[in-house]
């Protein structure tokens, strides 16, 4: 496929359209790809094209793609969208949908302004905090909640710790063993969520200390990172980390108070409320991918680009049984995809 990179200068003011789709994760784009071939006129609105995958370094588990690196594949996320033709506008924030008699109307930064006949909300969620002292104040001054992001900036530094027990804290420390001499990996319990895949790989790498049923209770330094106090749930002992950053790995939260302002059902946890066709409370509008509650705890690229495909399939269904079906003219850029 092509890396033909394009990018929308235009914020639209007033244009309509058959759907918009809020965000360029592997979701959006998928639901993108999708609308167009079922002729809708189609846009992403987005602050990036990719989402989480900007976070990672490596993807191994598409199928039909081996090992890509991540930002390869979000290259070809785009160039794939764009050879259906689908206008991508990024570096935008949505703030607002809201309804204007069968009509959506979107609002958002850069003064961003349409209107649709659906929406599709594939926004993802936001990092959560640990809530500690001294994370704020050293939050990027070796605070860090993106290793694959900041894991370079580290290099040949003696120690981190990196707190967490899922996916994103292993493949974190995984990464970082390879740059720092130690990195302490912080858990809260004695069990990972993780893959035993990346779990074994680090049990085996013998720079990596795993200090588990145990939470960080202080983040410590004057200018930067100095140390982090770590204490054990069970003994209440409590361990001081000279370290030079900690890499805060644990997970995400969706944007559930923006959610609600939308009128969308939300989950206890903030996650949209979906059925197995991607639908919301509200008709017309749908969600797909790691905003909703689908899957929750399996949040894969493949997983996402399924609920996005199934996300545009019912905005299509919608539209023709409401007689609002209009199909534009296909218009696939004349260009091999390799
Ligand atoms: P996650 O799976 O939600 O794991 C978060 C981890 O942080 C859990 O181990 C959790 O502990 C811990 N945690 C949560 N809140 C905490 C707190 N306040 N203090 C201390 N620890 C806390 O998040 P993730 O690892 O970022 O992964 C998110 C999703 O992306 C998952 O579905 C994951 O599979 C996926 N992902 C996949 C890959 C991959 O396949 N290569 C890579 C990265 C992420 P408990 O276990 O005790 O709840």
């Amino acid at each position: 496929m092509p890396l033909r990179l394009k990018k929308m200068a235009r914020v639209p003011r007033g244009e309509e359209y058959d759907v918009v789709i809020v965000g360029g994760g592997p979701a959006g784009i998928s639901a993108a790809i999708y609308a167009s071939r079922f002729l809708l006129k189609t846009i992403i609105v987005t602050v990036d094209v990719g989402g989480q995958l900007n976070l990672t370094d490596w993807v191994d588990d598409y199928p039909g793609l081996g090992k890509i690196r991540a930002s390869d594949l979000v290259a070809n996320f785009r160039s794939h969208a764009e050879y259906f033709n689908v206008s991508i506008v990024d570096g935008v924030k949505v703030n607002e949908i809201s309804k204007d008699g069968d009509m959506f109307v979107v609002k958002g930064s850069r003064g961003l302004m349409i209107r649709s006949k659906t929406i599709i909300l594939a926004v993802g969620s936001q990092r959560r905090k640990l809530g500690v002292p001294g994370e704020k104040e050293l939050a990027g001054k070796g605070v860090s909640y993106c290793s694959v992001c900041d894991a370079p900036f580290f290099k040949g530094k003696r120690a981190v710790v990196v707190v967490g027990g899922g996916d994103s804290a292993l493949e974190g420390a995984l990464l970082l063993s390879g740059y720092v001499d130690k990195v302490y990996l912080v858990h809260r319990r004695d069990q990972f969520r993780a893959k035993p895949f990346y779990v074994e790989q680090a049990k085996e790498k013998p720079n990596i200390e795993m200090i588990l049923n145990s939470i960080v209770v202080e983040i410590k330094g004057q200018d930067k990172v100095e140390s982090v106090v770590v204490k054990n749930k069970i003994t209440g002992e409590l361990r001081e980390l000279d370290v030079d950053g900690i890499f805060i790995e644990i997970g995400f939260e969706p944007p559930r108070e923006w959610f609600k302002s939308i009128g969308l059902e939300v989950d206890g946890q903030g996650y949209i409320k979906v059925n197995e066709w991607m639908e919301t409370n509200i008709p017309g509008l749908y969600a797909a991918g790691d905003c909703t509650n689908l899957w929750l705890g399996f949040r894969q690229i493949v997983t996402a680009a399924a609920m996005g495909a199934v996300a545009a399939y019912s905005a299509y269904n919608y539209l023709v049984e409401k007689g609002l079906y209009k199909p534009v003219k296909p218009a696939i850029i004349e260009e091999k995809m390799g």
